[in-house]
């Protein structure tokens, strides 16, 4: 990372300065180094609770349990009942009340709000949360499960319900300086044993850049819903894979398992060679633009590996200039690599290509919400692709996959080193955790999106943008 900043705060000249005259400083996040098949919440504490009436906390101690997590509950609030007797049913211990074991903080609170039938009723979640919140370990997690509000008819359920998107975004922004995160994943009928997988990835170290996030679950398209584990086997496809995020998705899907086909433009086949020579991966020189690409691609792959399980759409560039002095080329090649050629790859690869339960992931970005003066062509791919896995969604799933979107916020990579000083430290240190993500904080949720354990995530668009303060 080149963010001076941040290394001064954290030695010990910087933290004697910090201290005397309170300069802020960001946290050093934990990522995971283990694939997913370790258990990512080994002997940790998550603390418990539930709104009274709620119905989601048989998955999510089934999840903890299942992450080598240690259930804690309290005692004394209202929603003790749901919990008590999930933990029953699924023979889970529970510890009591935080503090009464050692004093060992928790690593984080999670609260089962489906139950939630009235505003008033969101009072249960202040009391669970509101004394315990101070007390969580640094890079805690808060999470949140509710009932998706689309899927209530009752007005004051689906309000309360609703509520809980600007009580999760405003914590967010409180707990962040010790690199807790905050999320809400929200369940539709019917998905409820797909949390299970969802949560571990949210409890984990592979999320730790993401914050902020309403995550809205669909039904699985497929029965048993998988959990976070092995992409053995799976033939992945990655473009724009010579450096920056493209070779971390890369690296990380490797590391998982897959077999990674590295695809980049002719130009970079330098970079993407030695990629690939790190991983074992193949690499096929195809600008994504390229009218035949997806042909090539199906011919290529379809000699040495059959056909793709997994395909991430990460080429992409920058030609920025206010739109009154923007040159036409500058926008037609900002289209047509950012979002016409996905569209054009995936038409070509829905009739020869992919595999069934193919799953893709398309990079978008906060420039697609937000908007930024000086990139009305960016900002157009990038929003462009967020209605496109939208509308697509059906599609994929009629095969028993899914695509989905990562867009990231600012990221340190080539692309953003490049940006002028004022903008770079503006960027980076304005979200909730203070700081650029890295690479492989992209390439942790693309994995998680393009593995089966994602199997109730289909037409969304995740930020990972450590709660990035422009934009929803
Ligand atoms: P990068 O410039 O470091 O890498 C982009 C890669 O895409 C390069 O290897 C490049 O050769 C390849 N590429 C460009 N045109 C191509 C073409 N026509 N055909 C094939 N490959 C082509 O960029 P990055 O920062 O790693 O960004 C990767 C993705 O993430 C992009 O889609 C970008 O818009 C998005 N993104 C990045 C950030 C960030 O902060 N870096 C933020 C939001 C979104």
């Amino acid at each position: 990372m080149n963010d001076r900043y941040f290394e001064f705060t954290h030695s010990s000249l910087g933290k004697t300065i910090s201290g005397l005259i309170g300069l802020p400083t960001p946290p050093r996040l934990r990522r995971a180094d283990a694939p997913w098949a370790m258990q990512p919440l080994d002997g940790r504490y998550v603390l418990v609770g539930a709104s009274s009436g709620a119905t989601l906390s048989q998955p999510i101690l089934r999840a903890i349990a299942g992450a080598g997590g240690e259930v804690r509950v309290i005692t004394d609030h209202a929603g003790l009942g749901p919990v008590k007797a999930a933990g029953a049913a699924l023979n889970v211990k529970l510890h009591t009340n935080p503090g009464a074991e050692g004093g060992t903080r928790n690593n984080a609170i999670v609260f089962d709000a489906s139950g939630l039938s009235s505003p008033a009723q969101l009072r249960e979640l202040y009391d669970f949360v509101q004394p315990v919140v101070r007390g969580v370990a640094s890079n805690g997690r808060v999470l949140l499960v509710s009932r998706a509000p689309e899927s209530i008819s009752d007005v004051k359920a689906k309000t309360a319900s609703t509520a809980l998107r600007g009580f999760i975004r405003s914590l967010g922004k409180e707990v962040g300086k010790n690199g807790t995160t905050a999320n809400l994943i929200e369940v539709p009928a019917g998905a409820d044993d797909a949390i299970d997988a969802v949560l571990r990835f949210f409890l984990s170290e592979h999320s730790a850049f993401v914050s902020g996030q309403v995550l809205p679950l669909s039904k699985p398209v497929t029965g048993a819903v998988a959990l976070p584990g092995s992409l053995e086997g799976k033939i992945a496809l990655v473009t724009g894979a010579a450096r920056g995020i493209g070779a971390s998705i890369a690296e990380t899907l490797a590391r998982e398992g897959a077999k990674v086909v590295g695809m980049d433009h002719p130009s970079a086949e330098g970079g993407l060679g030695e990629t690939m020579a790190k991983i074992g991966g193949v690499g096929l020189a195809i600008d994504v633009t390229a009218p035949d690409a997806a042909a090539r691609i199906a011919s290529e792959v379809g000699k040495d590996f059959g056909g793709l399980d997994i395909v991430v759409h990460n080429a992409g560039v920058t030609r920025d200039k206010m739109l009154r002095n923007m040159p036409a080329h500058f926008w037609d090649m900002v289209i047509n690599i950012n979002l016409a050629a996905i569209l054009n790859i995936n038409e070509g690869l829905l009739k020869k290509g992919f595999n069934d339960g193919a799953r893709v992931v398309c990079i978008s970005s906060i420039g697609g919400i937000s908007g930024n003066a000086g990139q009305t062509n960016y900002g157009a791919t990038k929003a462009g692709i967020i209605g496109y896995v939208d509308t697509m969604a059906p599609v994929f799933a009629q095969r028993g996959g899914a695509i989905n979107a990562v867009a990231p916020g600012f990221i340190e990579t080539a692309m953003t080193a490049a940006m002028p000083f004022g903008p770079r430290e503006v960027g980076r240190r304005l979200n909730s955790l203070s700081q650029g993500g890295l690479p492989q904080d992209i390439a942790e949720a693309v994995t998680f999106f393009a593995s089966p354990a994602a199997s109730a995530v289909n037409g969304r668009t995740m930020r990972v943008c450590g709660q990035n303060y422009f934009g929803a």
